[in-house]
């Protein structure tokens, strides 16, 4: 099973590269994002409340994101692995997860880091924004969520660090080339074990 987390801030290319590996190695695209905002056009109960955090920039608390999550997971049993999009972003979420994930003796295979610099992601957020209309994607809403990722989501890089799977790839450039060196990342973590 190949269970990768795709990390970055956002604006990384964490969409758009899930896409593309999930074709190529035959894997499950899970994330948390689009599943929230598949939950908002649908005015569900959870969307309502997810929206409320995400409009302003905020995280969702971490038990509606986990019980989410593991409710996703638990659709799909025959599968060769996930990539894993957007999540974790918090400390809680990332040991909550290693225990299931542990309990289900499928752990994280690694975890790819998008190095982008700030001043290209809030380009290309800006210019997100304007051609998709998405709400959290203006100047505004987008210091905030960087503001927060700094704060509650980039200790993880220390935490996958330290569990020595963590893989960095630089995320300016063009795409393929990009989506080659990741490859290469998930390749050599494979031929390791
Ligand atoms: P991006 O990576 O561009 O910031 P996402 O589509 O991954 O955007 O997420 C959009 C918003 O959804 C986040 O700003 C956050 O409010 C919420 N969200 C997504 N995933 C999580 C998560 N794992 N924990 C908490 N909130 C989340």
């Amino acid at each position: 099973m190949l269970n990768l987390v795709l990390f970055g801030p956002p604006g990384a290319g964490k969409g758009t590269h899930s896409v593309k590996l999930i074709e190529k190695y035959n894997l499950k695209h899970i994330s948390t994002g689009d599943i929230f905002r598949y939950e908002i056009n649908n005015k569900t109960e959870l969307g309502i409340k997810a929206n409320g955090f995400i409009a302003q920039g905020l995280l969702v608390p971490d038990e509606v994101v986990l019980e989410m999550l593991f409710n996703e997971m638990d659709k799909y049993n025959d599968v060769k692995g996930f990539v894993f999009d957007g999540f974790p972003r918090t400390i809680v979420q990332a040991e909550k997860f290693d225990e299931m994930l542990q309990f289900r003796k499928m752990p994280v295979s690694l975890v790819i880091s998008l190095e982008v610099n700030e001043e290209e992601l809030i380009k290309r957020l800006i210019k997100r924004g304007i051609e998709t209309g998405r709400t959290d994607d203006t100047e505004e809403v987008i210091r905030k969520r960087f503001e927060v990722y700094n704060k509650q989501t980039k200790p993880l890089l220390e935490y996958y660090r330290k569990q020595k799977i963590l893989h960095s790839v630089y995320g300016i450039g063009g795409i393929q080339t990009i989506f080659e060196n990741i490859c290469k990342e998930i390749e050599s973590e494979i031929n390791k074990k």
